[in-house]
């Protein structure tokens, strides 16, 4: 039975003024496949308030790392973008979610497509040593509005490179490439668009998406789902999930209400 722990908060780092992430401690019976989703939040008025987040962090990691939109009048983040070192955040035992390697036929190369806070399910999928053993390229993709969204883009490009256990496999095989759509910078688009015109493979010297070699997972607003889903399903493509591995898998990264 799913049961709720009481985490501390252990750091807390505001990227811009609609984006943030912290770290919490971790119960030791905490248990998730990279790439999962659980539910957290806060104690409102003595009950739970909570919504659905991936973890940042690897499964393998002692503690617990999350990134945060904050919707100015949203029921939790208006509250949560306000947390402090210490605090209690509430976290669900139960975790699920689709963009897991098992979920996925075999494949050479792994896109991992995302727009702003869907790249936090890949960053616990490309700190996964098992993600490198299955594929021979991952290209992360992360599409944001302006360069200052572009969370976590020196934890990958600098640190994980230097990690002692997978660096030298990150530094041979992952492949990261950032996307803006409002500001100048040196890929600029959607990413679907990128995508689907083979720009995006050209730019980082790979053909353009094929089937028989390439794999993707896809996380990000219900628009940018709907046309990455478009452009997989139009070259064959077949969605995969727990009873069945496919071509490719889809993650929600919020939900419009
Ligand atoms: C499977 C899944 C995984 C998720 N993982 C994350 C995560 O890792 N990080 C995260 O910040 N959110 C994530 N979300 C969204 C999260 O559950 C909440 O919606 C978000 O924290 C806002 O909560 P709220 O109560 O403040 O506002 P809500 O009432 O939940 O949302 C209000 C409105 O804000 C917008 N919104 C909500 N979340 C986002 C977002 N992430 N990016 C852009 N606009 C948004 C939508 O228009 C929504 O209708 C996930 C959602 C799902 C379904």
């Amino acid at each position: 039975m799913a049961s709720i722990f009481r985490e501390r908060v252990l750091t807390v780092h505001h990227w811009t003024d609609r984006q943030f992430s912290f770290t919490t401690t971790r119960d030791p019976s905490f248990r998730f496949l990279n790439g999962q989703f659980t539910m957290i939040g806060i104690e409102v008025e003595g009950k739970p308030l909570l919504r659905a987040y991936s973890m940042v962090s690897a499964n393998y990691e002692e503690h617990l790392e999350f990134l945060s939109i904050k919707v100015p009048d949203g029921p939790l983040t208006s509250r949560l973008q306000h947390l402090d070192v210490g605090d209690a955040v509430l976290v669900n035992s139960k975790t699920v979610g689709t963009l897991i390697l098992q979920n996925l036929l075999p494949g050479k190369t792994l896109y991992m497509l995302s727009t702003g806070t869907g790249l936090a399910p890949f960053m616990s999928v490309i700190k996964d040593p098992e993600t490198y053993d299955h594929f021979e390229k991952i290209v992360l993709v992360h599409g944001c509005r302006e360069i200052s969204e572009l969370a976590y883009d020196r934890v990958i490009t600098d640190e994980l490179p230097h990690n002692k256990f997978f660096g030298e496999q990150v530094k041979g095989k992952l492949i990261y490439y950032p996307t803006v759509t409002r500001e100048a910078f040196r890929h600029q688009g959607r990413v679907t668009k990128l995508l689907d015109s083979g720009k995006l493979p050209a730019d980082i010297g790979l053909p353009p998406l094929d089937i028989q070699r390439d794999r993707v997972m896809i996380c990000g607003s219900p628009e940018m789902l709907k046309d990455a889903k478009e452009l997989l399903l139009k070259r064959g493509y077949r969605e995969g999930h727990m009873e069945s591995p496919g071509h490719f898998v889809i993650e929600r990264a919020f939900v419009e209400k």
